[in-house]
């Protein structure tokens, strides 16, 4: 490993300064599980390494009319448990207990998360069917960033690098809404998923879709929004036509990676059953 300068800020004004002064060459270290692994392997080779953990207004879990909105520091352990996070979404909550296993999950937080963009972690999924906006900052400026536009590649997203993730915000679910999240595991109960769907569905009264949202994980280089299979839910019911149609549509909007967990084509048709497992868990 390359030897690096330790520094760890008091202050959110301090980390922003010290992150300004030299920012291709510095990282910030939240829980450290995936930023040391890619150091010691020398994938990435920082001279400064910013420390973030005396942040602690970073952890804040808030709820209110307007929605909820968690800080980039709480982990996914703490979000799990967290009583705001399951009454907005039991399945938000879910699926920070998917991830991984019970040390990784106390110790990793979900702002490193969203930044590592590994297309196969579990909360951007489920984030970006809960049309979440991330809220970064650097020294000169303060800018919120729509999940659909945050995701650019494979451990790629639009942050710049003299920006930290300070929240992720979510608002308020549509009168009416159901999600799920689910993650398919057919190795071993502590991998990364071989994908993973979130779905969020609104109906009215007379049972009628008003607001879709389907998001997959490990289907494509980033997390994707199945925007097809999600216009073609809304004004009908969740029968076996439609869900078979949308589970079909989303499969299709799928572009998957072949490795270890299996090939693209197999991937691919995976999406289509899980979609379809979800939309009918909300049916
Ligand atoms: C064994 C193992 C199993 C795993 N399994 C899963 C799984 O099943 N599902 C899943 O979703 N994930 C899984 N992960 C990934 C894990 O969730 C991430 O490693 C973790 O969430 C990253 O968070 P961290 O706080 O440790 O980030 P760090 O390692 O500290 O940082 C990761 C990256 O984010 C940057 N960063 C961190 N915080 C900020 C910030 N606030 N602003 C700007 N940049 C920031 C860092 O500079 C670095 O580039 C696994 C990881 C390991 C090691």
């Amino acid at each position: 490993m390359r030897p690096f300068e330790y520094l760890e800020p008091e202050t959110l004004d301090e980390a922003l300064a010290l992150l300004a002064e030299d920012p291709d060459d510095t990282l910030v270290l939240a829980g450290g599980t995936s930023l040391v692994i890619l150091m010691k392997q020398e994938l990435v080779r920082p001279a400064r390494v910013i420390g973030l953990r005396k942040l602690a207004q970073l952890r804040a879990i808030r709820s209110g009319d307007a929605g909820l909105t968690i800080g980039a520091l709480a982990t996914h352990g703490s979000l799990a448990r967290a009583s705001d996070v399951n009454a907005f979404s039991p399945a938000l909550a879910a699926t920070f207990a998917a991830v991984a296993t019970v040390r990784i999950r106390e110790q990793a937080t979900v702002g490193g998360n969203i930044v590592h963009a590994d297309p196969s972690q579990d909360p951007p999924v489920t984030l970006l069917a809960l049309d979440a906006t991330a809220v970064a900052m650097s020294k000169a400026r303060a800018r919120r960033i729509p999940f659909d536009e945050l995701f650019v590649d494979v451990f790629e997203t639009s942050l710049e690098p003299d920006e930290l993730l300070l929240r992720v915000e979510l608002p308020a679910l549509p009168v009416g809404a159901r999600a799920t999240y689910k993650k398919f595991l057919p190795n071993t109960l502590d991998d990364y998923a071989t994908v993973a769907v979130a779905a969020v569905v609104a109906t009215d009264a007379d049972g009628r879709c008003t607001h879709a949202r389907i998001a997959l994980g490990g289907a494509g280089p980033v997390p994707l929004r199945a925007h097809d299979a999600e216009r073609s839910l809304v004004g009908r019911r969740l029968d076996d036509r439609s869900i078979t149609e949308a589970a079909a549509l989303a499969a299709a909007a799928t572009d998957p990676i072949a490795d270890l967990r299996g090939s693209a084509r197999y991937k691919r048709a995976m999406a289509g059953v899980w979609t379809e497992r979800a939309l009918r868990e909300i049916a």
